[in-house]
């Protein structure tokens, strides 16, 4: 016997079958009782046969299956981390297109920029959400940050008070790093456009974000109390060179239908009178 036919006995001795298992008559080999396919196939070196063996049809399907469930599960990990670290305050996650109430008809855009994702991206365009306060801004923005995370794309929501807070206490190379550190994100979204302080130092920084991103040919998301005229036509030169920035690459969406703080809040407060009236009352 050659070292090569030991080794290959030693690897796959002759074994009887186990309680789940038969011997095929007409080739001699381990079936699997319950799907009636072999678990061990032949290999012929040589002068010599050896059975080494093979998964049945349904020990096939069970780790096809199992490893389809490991996949979904360090996808769901990957989708997690990815809210986590693109969407640090975590109310944030529960502003989905499914927990949508329906009072934004501009809701629908916002699906169609999802939707439409993969041309956005290519042509780089972004949104400007702009409205009066409380219209649901903020909410339809962090609906398409939720979306395309859970897509896989990497998206990262802050606001400018954030920013700023966390910019003053860096040194200047510090300040770039960090601000390039936003253009690691496929989108940008920035909430609350102009209400940050109008220092010297807070309009070099936002001027500072927003050309970075300018220039690294990736979408932004900017929301915004401002009206669509007053970031036309600015007060200055320094808001200006950021608001045509801004203005050239994303589309302007008015949200305005109706005030959704004031609306909740009227419904809340009509559930709570439910609550406390007697049936005289009602
Ligand atoms: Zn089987």
């Amino acid at each position: 016997m050659s070292s090569i036919n030991k080794i290959l006995g030693g690897l796959f001795p002759h074994r009887e079958p186990k309680e789940d298992e038969y011997i095929n008559e007409a080739d001699g080999l381990i079936y699997c009782a319950k799907c009636c396919t072999p678990r061990q196939c032949v290999i012929n070196h040589g002068d010599r046969i050896v059975t080494p063996p093979v998964m049945c049809d349904c020990q096939r399907i069970a780790e096809e299956k199992a490893e389809a469930a490991f996949q979904k599960r360090q996808e769901e990990f990957r989708i997690e981390r990815m809210k986590s670290s693109g969407l640090q305050d975590r109310y944030l996650h529960d502003y989905t297109f499914a927990n949508d109430k329906g009072y934004n008809p501009e809701i629908k855009k916002a699906q169609r920029y999802v939707t439409e994702w993969a041309m956005m991206k290519e042509n780089c365009i972004g949104l400007l959400l702009w409205g009066n306060v409380g219209t649901g801004k903020t909410f339809i923005a962090a609906c398409i940050a939720n979306a395309l995370i859970e897509k896989g794309v990497s998206v990262l929501m802050t606001n400018f008070s954030k920013i700023l807070n966390s910019l003053s206490a860096m040194f200047d190379v510090d300040r770039n790093k960090f601000i390039e550190s936003f253009n690691r994100y496929s989108l940008l979204i920035i909430d609350d456009l102009g209400i940050e302080r109008n220092s010297e130092f807070a309009l070099e920084q936002v001027f500072n974000v927003i050309d970075s991103r300018y220039r690294s040919k990736k979408p932004l998301i900017v929301t915004t109390n401002l009206t669509l005229d007053e970031l036309k036509h600015p007060k200055d030169l320094a808001h200006a060179r950021i608001y045509d920035r801004v203005l050239e690459r994303c589309v302007p969406l008015k949200v305005n239908h109706q005030n959704i703080r004031q609306l909740n809040a009227a419904n809340t407060l009509r559930s709570a009178k439910k609550l406390f009236s007697t049936e005289e009352e009602v």
